[in-house]
């Protein structure tokens, strides 16, 4: 098993092990700080995964899977992705 780089998708700035993100209270959040990747989006105070996460260096939010690149280049996914997401009441 090989580590996947991690790396903003837009110009590839690399998160540090001081970065933190935060979970924001205007979207909803609870206002923890941490950092996103050593928990996969998962925010440490609420529970709430974070589908997309914002870079640090450029502003832009991407999809948090699209942070991790992997090495392997044969990637055979059937992407047939429609949008199911279920109203989330909280
Ligand atoms: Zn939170
Ligand atoms: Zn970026």
């Amino acid at each position: 098993m090989s580590e996947p780089d991690i790396y903003c998708p837009h110009c590839t700035w690399r998160p540090l092990g001081t970065s933190r993100w935060l979970c924001t209270q205007q979207m909803g959040g609870c206002g923890t700080c941490w950092n996103t990747f050593w928990t996969g989006g998962v925010c440490p105070g609420c529970g709430y995964r974070w589908e997309i996460t914002a870079c640090l260096a450029c502003k832009r939010f991407s999809l948090h899977k699209d942070w991790y690149h992997w090495p392997e280049s044969e990637t055979h996914q059937d992407e047939c992705t429609r949008e199911t997401e279920q109203p989330s009441s909280g």
